[in-house]
């Protein structure tokens, strides 16, 4: 499954260092994006335990994924087969802690360089079935509205950007990572940010 992130905006001369995602002329940048941003929460919320990066378009690895007329999914493409935001939110009740318990908590780790973002608690049905991750007190914003929360999850995917990262719903709470004891807070991680 895919989704597109936006237009990459550079933080140098050479496409290794990613500043932002931003949308086409006229567009929010993708984080400040509402519906967008519920989608992206939503797609690592089913995906927890699965792997996923962030890719350039025509790149070997992204179309690697694309074999004959087949390819996956994409959220938010106009092709058929495609799912749109409308479709891929439908139900879906973010932050919504009612009658669900914590099963763990979400982390993003990029298994190339050891970085790592706190997703929050992990919610959902059962044990490995993720309905959402939460970083507030219950009762308190969905991450997708939570403007630190979400614009820390843009960045991370910008400055990781080509890496591998795992997503996952552990046990304890990371430690160091980016929003908990030992990292910087989600404040401090996008202060100064133009994404
Ligand atoms: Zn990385």
């Amino acid at each position: 499954m895919t989704l597109p992130l936006g237009i990459a905006v550079r933080a140098s001369s050479t496409w290794e260092k990613l500043s932002h995602y931003r949308g086409g002329a006229g567009m929010p940048r993708s984080s400040q994006d509402r519906e967008e941003s519920a989608v992206l929460w939503r797609l690592l919320a089913t995906h927890s335990g699965h792997r996923i990066a962030a890719l350039y378009e025509d790149t070997s690895r992204l179309n690697a994924l694309y074999v004959g007329d087949g390819g996956p999914d994409m959220i938010g493409g106009d092709a058929d087969g495609d799912i749109t935001f409308e479709r891929f939110l439908d139900g879906w009740r973010e932050g919504d802690v009612a009658g669900l318990s914590p099963i763990g908590h979400g982390v993003l780790r990029c298994l190339e360089d050891g970085g790592q973002l706190w997703l929050g608690a992990a919610y959902g049905p059962g044990p490995g079935e993720v309905s959402f991750f939460h970083v507030a007190a219950p009762g308190g914003p969905g991450n997708s509205t939570d403007d630190p929360v979400n614009r820390s999850l843009w960045r991370f995917l910008a400055e990781h950007v080509m890496h591998e990262l795992s997503v996952d719903a552990v046990p304890a709470t990371p430690t160091a990572a980016i929003g908990t004891d030992g990292g910087p807070s989600f404040d401090d991680y996008v202060c100064g940010w133009p994404g």
